[in-house]
Formats: C-alpha cells, structure tokens, sequence
C-alpha cells in the first residue's frame, strides 16, 4: 500500500506527458502555416522545461513518500481546517480507515468517524468524538501517549506552523508499554511474595530510608503502618549495645559488613530475631525504570523470628547440661566449665574443685527404696546450692557424687566452707516421716598450685576424697602434691590403689590346681594384678594387698576381682571347660565389709555359676580375735553353696578350734613347707606337711599343696598322701586367655 498523495509515476511517463501536452498545440499551429519555425521554438522549449521541472518535483515527492511510508512513526498533516494534507501509511493504519476515505482534503472529523465505528459500539462514538476533537487542537509541541486499537500505544507530538497546519508525529511507543506491564506484573509479585512472606522484609536505601516493611516485620514490630517505623518507639539490643529507633537499627546494621547475619533482641516485644543483610550491588537499577513513586533502596534486609527456636534452643541446652533429677548442673557442664575455669586460672586466682561422695547413700536407697533417694538427692542439692558463694557452681556427677567448681577463692575460705559442707550434708534431712542422715566426704585440689591440667585437678581432688572414704567418711581432705613426691610411700599407694579402683585397673590371672593326673587341671585360682597408672609399674599382691588391707580399699579390691573371676568362670563354663573349681582369695577385712554377703549371691545368680563350685580362700594371717563376729557372714556365704579355704596354712594363728567351727573345706599347705620338704633338712618340714594331712583327713577337709616347684617336690608331696597340687611346676599364673581352648582345662 502506498502513501496518500503520489500515485506511483516515473520521471519518464511524467516528461512525456508534459512534451506531449506542448508539441500538439504545436503541430496544429504549424499545418495551419501560421509564423516562421524558429520563432514558434521559444514556447516549445519553455514548455519542455516547464515539463521536466514538474516531473523533478513529482519525481522528489515520490521519494519522500516512500520515506515517510518506510518509518514506523505515524506522520500526519492537517491543514488549518483540519482537513488531510499529507499523511503517511502507518498513520492510516494507526487509525484504521479505508483507503478511498483516505484521501487529501478530508476532514479530520470524518476521518476519525470512520475510525471509531470500527472499534467502537455506535453510543459511545459522540463523546469519544468529541474527546478527540478537543484533544486535535490543542497543539503545542508536548508528547502525549494514546492507546490505538490493537492496543498501539502511541507518543504523539502536535505542532501547530505559522500557517496554522497542524503537523502531527507519533512514535510507537507499545514495546515501552509492554516492558512496563511486565515490570509492573514483576513489582506485584515481588509484592504478593513479600506480603506473604512469614519472614519480616524491609527495603531501605543507603541512607537507611524505609522504602518498603512487609506485613511481617510490621506484626514483629507490633506496628500497624510503616510509617510508625520511623520514631523511636522501638529499642533493640545488638551485641549487648541497646540502639533507639527502627531507622537506629537499620543504619547500625549497615555500618557493619553488607552480607552476613546479626542477632537482633527486639526489648519492647520480647523476640529474638535473626537479620540476614543483604546489599545488591548496581545490577540493573529497578528504580531507573519505575516511576519515581516506586523506586526503592536496594537493600534488603530479612528478619526470621528465631524466638521460639532459641527459647526451644535454651531448653535442649538447659536440658543438655542439667540433672533430670536434681535439676542441678551436670557432668556435661560441668566438663564445659571446667575447661573454660582451668583456662583463666593463674597462680593467684586459682581454680578450686572441691569433689564430693554421699556416704552411706547406697544402703539409704536400698533400705528406704528409689523414690527416697531420689529426694534425698534433691533435698542435699537444694541444700548445697544454697550454701553455695558467688564464684561457685555445684554439678551432679552422678550417683552420689557431686563437684563444686570455684574460682578465685583463697585456700582457707575453702576449707572452712568444706567443712561447713560437710556438716550441711550431715544434718538430718525429713523425707515422708523418716529422718535420713547421710554423710559426704570431701576432696579439694587447685589448679594450677595442685595440677596443671583439669584431668590431673579432677584426679588429684578424687585421690583426696577417696582417701577421706578409706578413712572412714565425714571429712574434708586438701590435696598436697608433696604427698605424691614423699617417702611415705605408703600413703602414696593409698592413692593409686584408689585411683585404680576408679579406672577398673586390676586384672586377674588364674593358676590351675591338679589333682593326681596331671593332664587336666580340676580348679582355677584367680589372683590379682594391678600396674600403677601413675608410675606404669606392675605393683606385686604382696606389696599393696597388705596396705589396701589397712584401709577400706581391700573389700573393694575383693569384691571388683570376686566379679571378674566369676565372670570369668562362667564364661568358662559355657565353653564347656570340664572345671570344678573356681578358687579367689579374699581378705578377712572384707568379710567385715558391709554387703559382701549380697554381693557374693548376687553375683552368682547373675552369672549362674553354682555357689558349690566358688571356694573362697582366707589368709591365715587374720585376727583370730575377730574371727567369732565372721562366723555369721562366713555361714552367710556358705549357706549359698561356696566353700572356704585357709591360704598359707601353717604360717599363721588358725587355731583347731576355728577349724572345727568354721565351714572350712580345704586348706592350703604354704609354699615354705613345700619348698623345705625336698631340701637337705627335710625332716622338720616333712613332718609338718604328714601332720597337717592327718588333721586335715580327720577332720574332713581337702588340702591342697601351693607352690610346687620340682618333680621331687611332687613325688615326696605324693608319697606323703597329699593328692592336689598347684606350683610352677604344672602351671604359673597365666590370663584367662593363655586358657581359652576351654578342653584343656
Ligand atoms: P596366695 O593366695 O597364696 O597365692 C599364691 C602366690 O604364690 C601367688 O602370688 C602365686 O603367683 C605364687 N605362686 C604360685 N605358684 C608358685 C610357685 O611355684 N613358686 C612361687 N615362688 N610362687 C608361686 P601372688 O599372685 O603374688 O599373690 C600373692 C598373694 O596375694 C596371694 O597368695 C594372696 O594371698 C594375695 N592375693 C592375690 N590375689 C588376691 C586377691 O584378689 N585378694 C586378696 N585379698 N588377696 C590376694
Ligand atoms: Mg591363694
Ligand atoms: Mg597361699
């Protein structure tokens, strides 16, 4: 389609025409012979020249319409009675009207008429004419958009000349208007997101302006509008520093780093809000292309409402580190802060753990049930908390054991309130009508005067407590390093053998008795060992037997090792090991021993061992005085099946007497005998080893030979009548493992 006013002739035809129009006046004039031929030239030639000179112009014409035809903007003139001049194409097809109507000389009115039946129900037309009309005079100069049919959106520019045309240019402007929808389509689903977001967002510029608070944050705030946001109704607390305003807090949030995270404590609301900040750096500037109303900062900053989570949070933590019982601080904290005290001690401000064991809780539990004990236990750390000083925290071990953690006391400040503890622990305490009097014993040690380590301050504060419980209870020792370089060696093995005690240390060897065949071994004797942690020594029976004995560390030495081996024992016995006899030593001291009885038969019925094959050996060397007191718990014990034997036989004091009293079954001669029968003087000891045969055959008790080292040993053993043996010679000391091909046994 072309344009309005050119039809499409070519310079040719155009020239043609206009000599063609000159020459046949011409013609005519010269056949009627009228003037000479050179005077008729003048107004041939000016009539050429007039002729060329129109086909020019029309020529240039034609090639601005097709210019104007060619543009994507509208172009349009009317003259001054808004009557169509010129126009090009994309004008006819911005306002849709028929090419025949399209024509110079018509009427803008009529023109858009035409225009708006086509898209237009007819009752509309009249006002929507008349809109337009005014809107066609006014013409000054100013872009105006309009929406065309087909939704065309048009930048219009009208300019009125001199002459009173009104000349009219209209660039497409639909893509801008496309671009803009979408952004606006982007904006309200940014805005739905935002809105519906359950986190708080707020939009700020670089000098922390508010540009946008989603319904969220408003709610955190307990604001209704954003402009409350503005004052300083809100205060907020950021590292410990409290900050006034909201616009406070946003400008203190971005003095520091852009990207990152910031607890939050809102004071008036009372939440704990996690700030995710971010910065987005120049991309494409939103706000460039919005109007100015719209634009916005572009930082963002998020708000999660952590309160729930971190009050959740504090409950595990709470949970984590106190006693479900007591509520008091346990291990965990305890290990925590532990570390945290170790760390800031110096040689003047020390760190104090002052450790703590109930005594007699365990027979308080089993005698007055769970439930009573229970109480106690919360009862004494009411009671122990209470009396605590500032610098101090008490924990619940476990058990009954309890530590209090001090820092920065001075040395007899806490032995006073040591001791004052201790009588705390010892007052009566009423539980359901019965009055229940426990004790504690107390171990104190200091870091760094005592120990350069928490492991070795725990260590060094038990070692003085257990030493307090060995002497019986009810005190407070302070822990003295000296102790540990001293030549009272013995008091130093009172430590280890403590410390032991606590680390599971001692372990068991078993020596086999034989009976006449000397191929299978009919009993086990299972005999202690123990390697000093402290100094990676093994430390032989002989030496801390004696001095466990001295304390009460020796029942609990037999009662650890009665378990092992029975154990043991019993695991032998489900291999199917054809063995008769478990053979242990025990130390007098700890028949005296409160719960050994219960001990004993407990331990037998959870390791369904039969009490028949148990026989208990007991040193000679005990007190006969005491002996009498025994007979009740040795009859105890051997009313559960397990035998007695007298160890060392012939060294000691045993009378005849005890003998015949007790349920002893068998005796063991002492190695001194056994190694005095073979030597060249063997007369004395001979007789001795006839002797205790005779008595022993009499009275109905077993006698078994220790310490056979030699085949003459054996032989004179044997030929003296003697039928179990055990010694080097058939078999050391050896782990239970030396024995695990059970058939050998
Ligand atoms: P015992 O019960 O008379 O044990 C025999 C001791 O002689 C053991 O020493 C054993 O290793 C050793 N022995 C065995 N055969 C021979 C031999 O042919 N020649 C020589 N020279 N020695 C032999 P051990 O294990 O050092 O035990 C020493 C003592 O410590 C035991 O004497 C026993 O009285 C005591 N003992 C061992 N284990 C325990 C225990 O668990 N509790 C108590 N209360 N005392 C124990
Ligand atoms: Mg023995
Ligand atoms: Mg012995």
């Amino acid at each position: 389609m072309r344009g309005l006013i050119f039809k499409p002739n070519t310079l040719a035809i155009t020239a043609l025409l206009a000599l063609t129009s000159a020459l046949v006046p011409l013609a005519a004039f010269l056949w009627s012979g009228g003037v000479p031929g050179w005077a008729l030239l003048v107004p041939v030639i000016g009539a050429g020249v007039a002729a060329l000179a129109v086909a020019f112009m029309f020529d240039r014409f034609s090639v601005v319409q097709e210019a104007l035809d060619v543009t994507r903007s509208a172009i349009v003139v009317y003259d001054k009675e808004d009557r169509l001049v010129l126009a090009n194409r994309r004008y006819r097809e911005v306002l849709g009207v028929p090419k025949e109507t399209f024509v110079p000389g018509a009427p803008y009115r009529e023109l858009l008429h035409r225009s708006l039946e086509r898209t237009m129900p007819e009752a509309d037309i009249p006002r929507e004419m008349e809109r337009r009309l005014r809107v066609q005079t006014v013409a000054d100069g100013q872009p105006s958009d309009r929406v065309y049919p087909g939704n065309v959106w048009l930048r219009v520019t009208k300019t009125r000349t001199p002459s009173g045309a009104n000349i009219g240019v209209a660039i497409d402007v639909t893509e801008l208007y496309e671009l803009r929808g979408k952004l606006e389509a982007e904006m309200r689903r940014f805005m739905a997101l935002a809105e519906s977001a359950p986190v708080g967002i707020c939009q700020i510029d670089s000098d922390a302006e508010i540009h946008f608070a989603n319904s969220s944050l408003l709610e955190m705030l307990n604001a209704s509008d954003p402009s409350e946001l503005a004052g300083d109704t809100h205060s907020f607390r950021v590292d410990g520093v409290v900050i006034a305003g909201f616009r406070g807090l946003t400008r203190h949030l971005f003095s520091s780093p852009m990207r990152g995270e910031a607890h939050v404590h809102f004071i008036e609301e009372g939440r704990d809000v996690l700030v995710k900040k971010a910065f987005v750096r120049g991309r494409e500037r939103l706000h460039d292309l919005l109007p100015p109303s719209r634009a916005a900062g572009e930082n963002i900053l998020i708000f999660i409402d952590v309160t729930e989570r971190a009050r959740a949070e504090a409950k595990i933590r709470f949970l984590a580190t106190h006693d479900a019982l007591t509520g008091a601080l346990n291990r965990v904290a305890f290990v925590e802060d532990l570390a945290t005290a170790a760390a800031e001690a110096t040689t003047t401000r020390l760190t104090t753990l002052i450790s703590i064991d109930l005594d007699r809780f365990k027979p308080v539990n089993d005698a007055y049930g769970h439930a009573i004990g229970d109480e106690l236990l919360r009862v004494l750390v009411v009671r122990g908390e209470a009396f605590l000083r500032p610098n101090m925290r008490l924990y619940r071990i476990g058990g009954d054991e309890f530590a209090i953690l001090c820092r920065g006391a001075a040395e007899d400040e806490l032995v006073a309130f040591a001791n004052d503890l201790v009588d705390q622990f010892r007052t009566p305490v009423l539980i359901d009508g019965h009055s229940i009097v426990v004790g504690a014993s107390v171990g104190v040690s200091a870091l760094p005067r005592d120990a350069d380590s928490p492991e070795a301050l725990v260590h060094y504060a038990d070692l003085a407590l257990y030493h307090v419980k060995n002497a019986g209870g009810g005190g407070v020792m302070v822990f003295d390093k000296a102790v540990l370089n001293s030549t009272d060696s013995r008091l130093l093995m009172e430590f280890d053998l403590a410390a032991a005690l606590e680390h599971h240390d001692f372990r068991l060897v078993f020596q086999p008795v034989f009976g006449l065949d000397g191929d299978r071994a009919i009993g086990m004797e299972a005999l202690v060992r123990w390697r000093n942690r402290r100094t990676g020594e093994p430390v032989p029976p002989a030496t801390f037997i004696p001095i466990a004995e001295s304390t009460n560390l020796i029942s609990r030495i037999d009662f650890e090792v009665f378990t092992l081996a029975i154990e043991q024992f019993a695991a032998w016995l489900e291999a199917g090991s054809g063995l008769d006899m478990l053979l242990l030593n025990m130390s007098v001291r700890t028949l005296e021993a409160p719960g050994v009885v219960d001990h004993v038969a407990d331990t037998l019925i959870r390791c369904r061992v039969p009490g028949r094959s148990v026989t208990i050996e007991l040193t000679e060397s005990f007190a006969v005085q005491s002996v009498s007191s025994l007979t009740q718990t040795i009859r105890a014990i051997n009313n559960c099946g397990v035998r007695f034997a007298i160890d060392d036989f012939g060294t000691g004091y045993t009378s005849l007497r005890l003998l015949a009293d007790l349920p002893i079954s068998f005796v063991k001669i002492d190695q001194s005998f056994v190694r005095d029968i073979a030597a060249a003087d063997h007369r004395g000891a001979q007789s001795v080893v006839r002797a205790i045969l005779d008595m022993a055959h009499h009275m109905d008790i077993g006698v078994i030979a220790e310490g056979v080292e030699t085949e003459e040993e054996l032989e004179t053993l044997k030929r003296l009548g003697c039928i179990r043996f055990q010694g080097h010679l058939l078999g050391a000391p050896a782990p239970a493992e030396a024995y695990a091909d059970a058939t050998v046994l």
